[in-house]
This record gives structure tokens, C-alpha cells and sequence, in this order.
């Protein structure tokens, strides 16, 4: 992509209100614009992030055998009071339309998730079994703050499985949900905490996916054994570590990216979604939800990853693997070198404006691709261009006809 053709300008300033550093560095880099508190469009840079985070949760979603679906945004009225948060649950955003009907816009979607499988599931046979989307879901937030961490429309993924008996959703969540949680995070280069979260009426954990960030939202208790994490809403002190027994702790603040629950029947009861079991008898199905907020992540892993002039993407979800610069004089070869990376199928940002170096590297530092490559005439002289990698402060002259070797 030619930076001169490209939808994209960095800029220098900030709206007023964000103080966060995602907020700031994704709007000054011209990943995303603020449309207005809570809400942001994705431009092309950013688009590119976001679609690399949700392919690899899509990998891995996939890869235990979920099945990609794409259910509603807006949703009946009926169907959330048939599980009562129509009236308790404070951020629903509820939408009344010109001929006097009400709407939900879903901020997740175990209604219609669980009638959505009456249809499929009848029998013991059609069990276990699980669906996933990934959408964009609304939260109605008093204050939606701190850039993409906390929005009133934001991008989750949430997958849900099918249980005939709570022993087989245990299992699933321990042995096939978790460790899918485990590898996404890891791959996106986060160490995400397992953290023990309050379970609401129905289970005595739910689980978070905390990663610590200074400006976090939840404040965690880290046990300084094992790692396990208790979310400070159940935290006690002195109390026990679940997993190795110690009781030595250590606070810090941290991001939620993923969160997984047990559901039981709270929902299946609601909407009477049963099964016949070997035997005949009719049994009601037991379900768990499984969220992972793939804009927010993008947030935390800008928060996580910056020093001063910018952001320093991980090579798993940059927008592009290569940002090539080139400098006056050097525009032939450049375009040359732009066209050969192509064509091996690197992803390439090609900044090709008519700027001082100065002005170029800057918007690099501050857009933070990987691997920087700048073509120069004293580059030239030698038959070279100049690498350096986003991380690192020193540039490395590598000869041109080796580029490709090093790039891969
Ligand atoms: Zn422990």
C-alpha cells in the first residue's frame, strides 16, 4: 500500500477527553477516529489490526470445533423479558422505533442463542455442541471512557456450548474452553492472568482473562506462586490460593479481554430447551458462554505496547510486517524494492510522500510496524537499504539482494 494513496493521517492532537494512552496513540496514528464518546470508527490501519486479532480468535475458536454463526444486533423485547434483564440489567440499550415497538441492541446473545437451538438440538446424540460469532455488541455505559476499553458499541467474539449434563460443561470449560482462551492470548503476545471472578447466582467462579495494564479497569490479586488471579470483587484477605494453597498476594491493576461462565440452566430453563435422553426421558440442556472482546484487545495491547514516540505492535497483529521508506533521491529504487516485496506476498507499507525524513520517521515510530526499510542514496551507494526493527534503536545495512531472505 502506497502511504501517498492511503486513508490515513497521523495527526499531532487528541480529543479533549482521552487520557488514555490507546485512545491517544490509536486517534494520533490514524487507526481510528472518535465518533463520539464510546463509539469510534476503524480506519484502514486500524481495520487491518482489528481483523488480525479476530482471525487468530477465529483460529482458535474454530479449532476446537466451534461452528462460526452471526446472530442479530437487534433483538425483541420479548425474549429479554422471558429471562427478566430486560428490566435488571442496567446497560441494555433498548431501542423504542417510530411504530411504537421496543428492541433490544444485544450486549450479548444468550437470547437468542439458546431458542435459536431448539431447532437444532432434540436428542442426547445432537451433544456437546457449540456456535460462535463474532459481532459488534452495545453496552449502555453512564461513562464509556478509556478509548477502546470501555465503549457503548465495541467487538466481541462469544461463543456458547451445549451440555447434556453439567459434568461434560465442566470438562469443557476446564479442558477445551480455558486452554483455547490460553493459546489466543499467547499468540497475541499477552500474558493473560486466569483470574477468579464472582460466578453470579449460578456457579461459584466465573473466570477472567486479566491482563495488567497501569490503567486498568479491575484491580486483581495475583497469587505470587502460581499466577492464579482473584478479581477484587470476590478477594479476601489472607484467603487461599484455589490452585496451590498459598496465601501470599500481590495487587495490580489489569484489562479483562476474555471472560468464560458456566450458564447451567439459567437460560436454557427460561427458553424450556430440552433434550430426550437415551432412557426418553426429557432433560433440559445445560449451556456455558465464552467472551473475548476483540476491539478492547486492541486497546490493551496498545496500552501494553508503546514507549514514548508511539505504538511497538506485536508481528501477530500489525497492520502491516514491513514499512518502507523512501528518501529523496531514492524513489526509483524504492518503488522497484515495493513492487518485489509485493509480489512475495509481504505486507508492506510503502511511504512514498514527498516529506522530510524527519516527518517520516516519525509517523513510522508513531504507527510502530515491526520492521522499518529505508531506501536512501547513501543507502544506495552501497548497493543497500537500512533496517531496523521497531523494538531496537540501530539500524543494520543489508544488501538488497538479501533483503527478502531477511525479511522472512
Ligand atoms: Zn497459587
Amino acid at each position: 500500500m502506497k502511504q501517498s494513496h492511503y486513508f490515513l493521517k497521523t495527526s499531532k492532537t487528541v480529543s479533549a477527553d482521552d487520557v488514555s494512552i490507546n485512545a491517544k496513540l490509536l486517534e494520533q496514528g490514524g487507526f481510528v477516529q472518535k465518533v463520539m464518546a464510546g463509539v469510534y470508527s476503524y480506519l484502514p490501519l486500524g481495520n487491518r489490526v482489528l481483523k488480525k486479532i479476530e482471525s487468530i480468535v477465529r483460529e482458535e475458536m474454530d479449532a476446537i470445533g466451534g461452528q462460526e454463526v452471526f446472530m442479530p444486533t437487534l433483538q425483541p423485547k420479548e425474549n429479554w423479558q422471558k429471562t427478566g434483564r430486560w428490566e435488571s440489567l442496567d446497560v441494555l440499550f433498548q431501542v423504542k422505533s417510530r411504530h411504537g415497538n421496543e428492541y433490544a441492541l444485544g450486549p450479548t446473545h444468550e437470547e437468542i442463542v439458546t431458542p435459536m437451538a431448539q431447532a437444532i438440538i432434540s436428542s442426547y446424540k445432537d451433544l456437546p455442541i457449540a456456535v460462535y460469532q463474532i459481532q459488534t455488541k452495545f453496552r449502555d455505559e453512564a461513562r464509556a471512557k478509556s478509548g477502546l476499553l470501555r465503549g457503548r458499541e465495541f467487538r466481541m467474539k462469544d461463543l456458547y456450548s451445549y451440555h447434556a449434563t453439567p459434568d461434560d460443561l465442566e470438562n469443557y470449560y476446564n479442558n477445551i474452553a480455558a486452554p483455547a482462551y490460553a493459546k489466543v492470548f499467547k499468540r497475541l503476545g499477552l500474558d493473560a492472568l486466569y483470574t477468579e471472578a464472582s460466578g453470579g447466582s449460578f456457579a461459584k467462579f466465573s473466570h477472567e482473562f486479566q491482563v495488567e495494564i497501569e490503567n486498568g479497569e479491575d484491580t486483581i490479586y495475583i497469587c505470587e506462586k502460581c499466577k492464579l488471579a482473584k478479581n477484587k470483587e470476590i478477594f479476601e484477605d489472607g484467603a487461599e490460593c484455589t490452585n496451590c494453597g498459598k496465601t501470599t498476594w500481590r495487587e495490580a491493576k489489569a484489562s479483562e479481554v476474555g471472560n468464560i461462565f458456566k450458564l447451567q440452566d439459567k437460560y436454557s430453563s427460561a427458553f424450556n430447551l430440552q433434550f430426550t435422553e437415551a432412557d426418553g426421558s426429557k432433560k433440559t440442556v445445560v449451556m456455558g458462554c465464552y467472551g473475548i472482546g476483540t476491539s478492547r484487545l486492541m486497546g490493551v495491547i496498545v496500552e501494553k505496547f508503546n514507549d514514548e514516540k508511539g505504538i511497538i505492535w506485536p508481528a501477530a497483529v500489525a497492520p502491516f510486517a514491513v514499512h518502507l521508506i523512501a528518501l529523496k533521491g531514492a524513489e526509483e529504487q524504492a518503488e522497484k524494492l515495493y513492487v518485489n516485496l509485493l509480489e512475495q506476498g509481504v505486507e508492506v507499507l510503502y511511504d512514498d510522500r514527498d516529506l522530510s525524513a524527519g516527518a517520516k520517521f516519525a509517523d513510522s515510530d508513531l504507527i510502530g510496524i515491526p520492521l522499518r526499510m529505508i531506501v536512501s542514496p547513501k543507502t544506495l551507494e552501497k548497493n543497500s537499504v537500512e533496517l531496523k526493527k521497531r523494538t531496537e534503536k540501530d539500524f543494520k545495512l543489508v544488501e538488497i539482494s538479501k533483503v527478502l531472505e531477511v525479511v522472512k
